[in-house]
């Protein structure tokens, strides 16, 4: 098995509407986010995957959606706190943790790999030190 990883970063705020405590305010991240794609073998160009096409297939489906955005649960709460907001929103089933971003970003890009091409890992930093990892 091989595998290549990338690593992106993107700033994004977001709250956790019902937990005690600060998180519950609106507050920011600098996000690193690795991803991590496997292959029994090399495609025709001999490589797993392109790390451009990676890159592309990241900013295309996520980071574009993600990147200095707000991210909210779409809960009455936050839609009426929300409601005259004009900057960028993105509204998750989900309360918007490490562990649900993972597993948005999974369905984001599994449809979009190539058949070949398994997408193996998922990391999400939120700050140096704290860290969601999502497997297959
Ligand atoms: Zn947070």
């Amino acid at each position: 098995m091989l595998s290549i990883t990338k690593i992106f970063s993107f700033e994004a705020a977001h709250r956790i509407s019902k937990y005690q405590g600060a998180c519950s305010q609106v507050h920011g991240h600098s996000y690193k986010l690795q991803i991590t794609v496997s292959a029994g073998m090399p495609g025709d160009n001999d490589m797993i995957l392109d790390f451009k096409v990676l890159k592309d297939l990241v900013q295309n489906h996520v980071l574009s959606l993600w990147d200095h955005s707000l991210i909210l649960k779409g809960n009455a709460e936050n839609r009426q706190f929300f409601l005259n907001y004009p900057g960028k929103i993105y509204w998750m089933d989900s309360e918007p943790t490490a562990e649900r971003m993972l597993i948005d970003i999974s369905r984001k890009l599994e449809p979009v790999l190539p058949d070949y091409v398994n997408l193996e890992e998922i990391v999400l930093f939120e700050t140096e030190t704290s860290y969601a990892k999502w497997r297959k």
